[in-house]
């Protein structure tokens, strides 16, 4: 008897140190995430603000072609002006009948052109102006995308400089945790831990794996409920264990299993005394034979 009691001591502290792992582990698998996910949450928002940054070079870009045939319109109209100017005082000056229809003809020529060239300064402007509108709905992105890129990149760098500090520091905890492990124990959980999701070691409340929810044979469940050995799942092999031995070193984890169970069993108290009708058929039944019993009795008695 009192061999079982030192095995069962020694199984509860091996329970104890690996959930103390487990908790080891658990913070370490969540700063790697953080880690694995830091750098291509941040990519993801610097891509898109390259994206929006492309459009904008490439709207302003037009914006600057469209700037530069302005001012060429501009300047050839100032041209025209001034050649027209020159030929209407030459005009005036002219002497023979065969010059004025020359320098007229000059003139018709000079003012023929400058039609095509005011479309051409209107057709400009407008494209500029849609341009200019699209620049001003693309600018406020552009902007908050920038500052959202500078801000979260001065975050990250201080996010991963924290998480690789943490991971050094849990990975002195974990040496700790383990080095009281046997061996065998702590190489098949480490088996688990590297080939299976979170978590490695599980406790069981009834015959069934909560975590692959296949049912563990008696057998198994038997030697699971005596708490004398560390056993796996045989199906997905995760250390199972069963809940009262699991919560042994959890008083408040015990108060919250029995505050649990107090009030299933005031659920069901309630529920039975709702729906009372399965008993109370038998009850009928019971009082109808009683009453038949009854019944007759006296009948007989009265015969
Ligand atoms: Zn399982």
């Amino acid at each position: 008897m009192s061999q079982t009691t030192d095995n069962h001591e020694y199984y509860l502290s091996q329970i104890h140190q690996l959930k103390q792992l487990q908790k080891v582990d658990d913070q370490i698998y969540d700063v790697k995430k953080v880690l694995e996910l830091a750098p291509s949450e941040f990519k993801e928002l610097q891509d898109s603000f390259t994206r929006v940054e492309m459009q904008r070079n490439h709207i302003n870009d037009k914006i600057s072609h469209l700037r530069d045939q302005e001012s060429r319109i501009n300047r050839e109209m100032e041209e025209e002006k001034a050649r027209l100017k020159k030929s209407k005082n030459k005009l005036m000056a002219t002497g023979s009948e065969k010059e004025f229809h020359a320098v007229s003809r000059e003139i018709d020529n000079i003012e023929k052109l400058s039609q095509p060239r005011e479309d051409e300064r209107i057709a400009v402007l407008e494209e500029l102006k849609t341009q200019l509108e699209q620049l001003s709905g693309i600018e406020e992105q552009y902007i908050d995308l920038k500052t959202q890129v500078e801000a979260r990149k001065a975050t990250m760098e201080t996010q991963i400089k924290e998480a690789e500090a943490r991971l050094a520091e849990l990975s002195v905890q974990r040496e700790e945790c383990s080095k009281d492990i046997p061996l065998p124990i702590f190489q098949r959980y480490e088996f688990i831990r590297v080939r299976l999701e979170h978590p490695v070691i599980v406790p069981l409340a009834e015959g069934i794996c909560p975590s692959c929810h296949i049912a563990v044979p008696p057998q198994t469940f038997n030697e699971l409920l005596r708490g004398e050995h560390i056993l796996s799942c045989p199906n997905c092999q995760r250390l199972i264990v069963w809940r009262d031995d699991y919560l042994a070193d959890d008083p408040e984890g015990q108060k919250a299993l029995a505050e649990e169970q107090a009030r299933l069993r005031a659920t069901e108290a309630a529920e039975a005394d709702r729906e009372p009708e399965p008993e109370e058929e038998d009850d009928f039944e019971e009082e109808a034979e009683e009453e038949a019993e009854t019944e007759e009795a006296p009948r007989l008695g009265a015969e």
